[in-house]
């Protein structure tokens, strides 16, 4: 037990990181904590980040949530994977598909068995090996731990969920004596004279709220983070060129695609995610190769609905702070950082710095040690990603607009080239520790973006030919026979997660 413990968190800012940070802390400390969450409904939250990894089912988990009642909380659907669309040359679509492919044979990844495959003519594409892939494909939803009774693991799925509907369930799921709501306008920050630590924020109204540990989740501002602490901030747009978006709602497209769709546009790609109420849409684009005004109307050319409200604006600053985690002040959302949504990664890592937090919680010595050990974790974690999000467009054959051919030549980090260069001598994806991103996550955008393995492991050719087509054939064939067992989305949402038509 600790001489000091912390006993009151105050968080800054009730968009979706400060809901999750108050719902995952007070689950976690119960009335050992005093949590008070400041929100402002005149600042109003970014209102975007619909569509998630499968990670998020820990928050259902930790929070003992159903996740069928999320769903019809949040007007929410299926998330089985994302289908990119002109990315890797204009007319190319591949899927990210959540989940495995294929089956280990003998001691090697199953990549190598089919990248030996593919050298044969008419040989099927690596998707048809994931189960993900086939229900994306027919527009299909279950929930199987396995295919059938084989060694084939089941569907892997996340969601497509309102946002603003999402951040109100999980504000529901807090206990309001452990979590106090103020509503107001922090005007003011005081710090201590002996360390800068932060001792109190003030409202508008004049009220002051004191706490042992601060939360900032206040969005793109970091009130406390950098507007306070001067955390800094390390700027990746000379690697990720996009730094606008513009979003839309528009009305509902049927049948529900059980799949995000990231369509490559000429300066940039545009998102469609299904909600059982509406489409979520938006451009995500760089504003040095297209207008704002341009943006916008190419979101609008390219909606399957009607639009439902007026396209929004939002200007970012892909990085992250140099410290997320500086004094006793945690950033956590988007005053953390920014990455484009891509690969939907802005609510895990939400999640995922809450889990940290609550394996360092510190006490009032805040301990540098764990600070530093903080920083590094979760810098690591934000610049896999950024690789990751960097090979969609560096490995890009487009040459079509100025945008892809400034994407083409963009300078990437070492750590990305050192797994490209390995990928395109053997075949073999290494990744390195705790990175988000499976192998096969990474397999399916190298692969889908036309990144050739000069060769494959000799051990794949231990088997015979006659051994390999029957390996393979039988996989194809419990996949298929699994798919069209089960329902299409739309039905299984309509059973088991519809939910009441919006007010
Ligand atoms: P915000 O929603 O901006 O909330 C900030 C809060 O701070 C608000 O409550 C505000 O009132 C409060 N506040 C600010 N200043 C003050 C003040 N002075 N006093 C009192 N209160 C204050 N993530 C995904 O996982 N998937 C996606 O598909 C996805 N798409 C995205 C698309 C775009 C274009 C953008 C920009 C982001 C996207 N994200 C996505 C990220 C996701 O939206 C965010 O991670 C998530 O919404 C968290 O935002 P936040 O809570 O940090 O900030």
């Amino acid at each position: 037990m600790s001489a000091s413990p912390i006993r009151t968190v105050v968080i800054l800012g009730g968009g979706t990181a400060g809901w999750i940070t108050a719902a995952l802390l007070s689950r976690a400390f119960g009335p050992n904590l005093a949590i008070r969450l400041v929100e402002s409904d005149a600042i109003g939250t970014v209102g975007v980040g619909e569509a998630t990894i499968p990670q998020i089912q820990h928050i259902n988990r930790f929070l003992g949530l159903d996740e069928r009642e999320v769903l019809k909380a949040s007007q929410g659907t299926y998330k089985l994977g994302i289908q990119f669309n002109d990315w890797g040359r204009v007319g190319d679509s591949y899927l990210h598909a959540f989940g495995d492919i294929g089956l280990p044979l003998g001691l090697i990844p199953f990549q190598h068995y089919w990248l030996r495959d593919r050298q044969r003519d008419g040989a099927p594409d690596l998707w048809a090996y994931s189960i993900n892939a086939h229900a994306c494909q027919a527009g299909r939803m279950a929930q199987m731990e396995r295919v059938g009774d084989s060694p084939l693991t089941g569907l892997r799925h996340a969601y497509h969920l309102d946002a603003g509907l999402y951040a109100r369930y999980l504000r529901k799921q807090c206990d309001p004596a452990v979590v106090q709501r103020v509503e107001g306008k922090v005007v003011d920050v005081s710090l201590r004279d002996t360390d800068g630590f932060i001792e109190s924020v003030r409202l508008e109204n004049g009220d002051v709220i004191e706490g042992d540990l601060f939360v900032d989740c206040s969005g793109f501002r970091g009130l406390l983070i950098e507007q306070t602490l001067h955390a800094g901030y390390d700027d990746w747009n000379h690697w990720l060129p996009c730094n606008r978006a513009t979003a839309v709602a528009s009305s509902r497209m049927a049948p529900l695609r059980p799949y995000t769709q990231a369509n490559a546009r000429a300066a940039g790609w545009q998102w469609r995610i299904p909600l059982q109420h509406r489409n979520g849409n938006g451009h995500v684009y760089a504003s040095d190769f297209i207008s704002d005004d341009e943006a916008a109307a190419t979101l609008l050319a390219n909606l399957e609905g009607k639009a439902l409200t007026e396209p929004r604006l939002l200007r970012f600053n892909t990085g992250c702070r140099r410290r997320f985690w500086h004094r006793n002040c945690i950033a956590i959302g988007l005053s953390a950082g920014f990455m484009e949504p891509l690969e939907s990664t802005g609510i895990h890592l939400i999640q995922s710095a809450v889990s940290r937090l609550l394996s360092m919680f510190p006490d009032r010595s805040f301990d540098p040690a764990l600070i530093d050990e903080y920083n590094r974790q979760t810098r690591f974690e934000y610049e896999r990603i950024r690789d990751f999000l960097i090979l969609h467009y560096r490995a890009t054959e487009r040459r079509d607009t100025p945008f892809w051919r400034h994407c083409s030549h963009i300078e990437i980090p070492d750590s990305l080239q050192r797994k490209l260069d390995v990928f395109r001598a053997s075949g073999q994806i290494y990744r390195d520790g705790e990175e988000l991103f499976t192998d096969v996550g990474w397999l399916q955008v190298l692969i889908g973006q036309h990144i050739e393995p000069q060769r494959y492991h000799a051990l794949a050719d231990a088997v015979s030919p006659q051994q390999l087509d029957e390996f393979l054939a039988h996989i194809r064939t419990l996949l298929n026979r699994a798919t069209d067992q089960m329902p299409t989305h739309e039905a299984f949402i309509e059973r088991h997660c519809k939910a009441p038509p919006p007010p």
